[in-house]
């Protein structure tokens, strides 16, 4: 703790994170030592031996949630998480966070107000639908929905909607959690609308539809609209309800991309009950938002449950100014990163592409080499699952340094760059890398084209 570079060190870090830097660090040797690795005595000098308890502060010191710039090419990477906010929403998240706000509050009775009053008229207002709630998560939407409608009663869904998400939400162990009886109808490829009504009976709680957000069904295929789902659940007096998971409002045809049903036509076919995500295709924090019929809404917002999956006021304080940005939706397209790295065209990100090549330059091609490449970037996050997207890559050719070693540096550099490694040359897809990280990515190539002995 004397030695001179730790005192030095005491004035940017606790002293309690310097005595474990150097525990840990002390450590280490003693167990060389032990393994007869470590027989210079003079490596044990405190100067010598503060040198890796720096290195080792500054990583113990360092968020452990931090920043990372996505290079994948996969818009709505959910391990990198998801949608990243607009500006806007951003300053909105420190004006509201930083001091006391009107969360439950009505500030024209002077009394106790409802959290989700903040958004419920927006969301009705660009969506339709008579009543709207949100919660943690889609996840928790699905969940709270089931419960509140169909537990200790039947759910008809069609056996060819019955996904897996990823991160183990499944729609038949969401349904059993719930206490809903799961009725599947139908078969693989094809269901049929006598399917659902041979079903239905006095037990039936609800008719459930589920968006295949991340796979399709091709061939010899059938399955039920919307409206005619409606028609039979209002005939039969049972509701209808669909998980959209993506909650996409715009419609994509109209910017070249195959539609992606938004969820005012949802609501338009007349379901009683819709959910999706708030930072998927919405380009919003993580959110489940329930938009329908007042009634089931109501019933919803009352459940104990909600309470354990109540909505934070960062949260609702992003999907708010989220929504304003969608009242035009040409603003929407410019200002929500999500939608805007769906719709660059090819054309832009080809210079994009060159410009991250020139700000590179030239390079000891040792290491390895740098090409373009045109390639394909997705959307992800359960929508879309088939559309490649045509863009440009800024590939890293493996010379003396191996694909993998160049990915993996890519990962340790500060800030971290994540890549794929096709074919034994790392791909940087200039889709996903924002403006101000060019500049940062480019740096962290030149320093790996410099690396000795690689
Ligand atoms: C993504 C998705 C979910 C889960 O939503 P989260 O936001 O991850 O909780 C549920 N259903 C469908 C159809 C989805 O696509």
């Amino acid at each position: 703790m004397a030695a001179p570079r730790l005192v030095e060190a005491s004035s940017r870090y606790p002293r309690s994170l310097i005595v474990r830097a150097v525990q840990e660090v002390l450590d280490e040797l003693r167990r060389a030592i032990a393994r007869g690795e470590l027989l210079d005595a003079n490596r044990l000098e405190p100067d010598r031996v503060s040198l890796p308890v720096i290195d080792r502060l500054e990583s113990l010191d360092r968020p452990h949630l931090r920043p990372v710039i996505n290079a994948t090419g996969v818009i709505v990477h959910t391990n990198l998480g998801r949608s990243i906010l607009p500006e806007r929403v951003l300053e909105r998240l420190r004006s509201v966070a930083g001091g006391y706000s009107n969360l439950e509050y009505r500030l024209d009775e002077g009394m106790r107000g409802s959290r989700y009053s903040h958004v419920e008229g927006i969301l009705q207002e660009l969506m339709g639908g008579e009543a709207a709630m949100v919660v943690n998560n889609n996840a928790a939407a699905v969940l709270i929905c089931l419960e509140t409608l169909a537990q200790g009663r039947e759910a008809v869904v069609s056996r060819g909607q019955l996904v897996e998400i990823g991160g183990a939400f499944r729609i038949p162990d969401v349904m059993k959690k719930s206490g809903a009886v799961m009725v599947e109808v139908g078969t693989t490829n094809k269901t049929h609308l006598r399917d659902y009504e041979e079903a239905i009976s006095s037990e039936t709680g609800l008719l459930l539809r589920v968006h295949r957000s991340n796979f399709q069904l091709v061939g010899f295929t059938q399955d039920v609209d919307a409206k005619d789902l409606v028609a039979l659940g209002r005939k039969h007096g049972v509701p209808v309800m669909e998980d959209l998971g993506s909650g996409c409002l715009v419609d994509f045809s109209r910017y070249g991309l195959p539609r992606e049903p938004t969820v005012q036509e949802v609501l338009a076919s007349g379901v009683d009950l819709v959910t999706f995500s708030g930072d998927k295709l919405l380009g919003g924090p993580q959110a489940g938002v329930i938009l329908g019929r007042k009634p089931l809404v109501e019933r919803i917002k009352a459940n104990p449950l909600n309470r354990a999956m109540r909505i934070d006021k960062l949260t609702l304080a992003a999907l708010e100014e989220t929504l304003r940005l969608y009242r035009d939706e040409e603003t929407a397209v410019r200002c929500i990163p999500t939608l805007g790295m769906v719709f660059r065209s090819y054309k832009s990100l080809r210079s994009r592409a060159a410009g991250l090549k020139r700000r590179i330059g030239k390079i000891d091609p040792g290491n390895f080499t740098v090409v373009l490449a045109d390639g394909t970037s997705k959307t992800g996050g359960g929508a879309l699952p088939l559309l490649d997207l045509p863009t440009r890559l800024v590939a890293l050719a493996a010379g003396r340094m191996s694909a993998h070693r160049i990915e993996k540096r890519l990962r340790e550099h500060d800030p971290p760059i994540i890549a794929r490694v096709e074919n034994d040359r790392v791909l940087l897809d200039v889709r996903t890398i924002q403006d101000g990280e060019l500049a940062t990515v480019a740096r962290a190539v030149q320093q790996l084209a410099r690396v000795p002995g690689a």
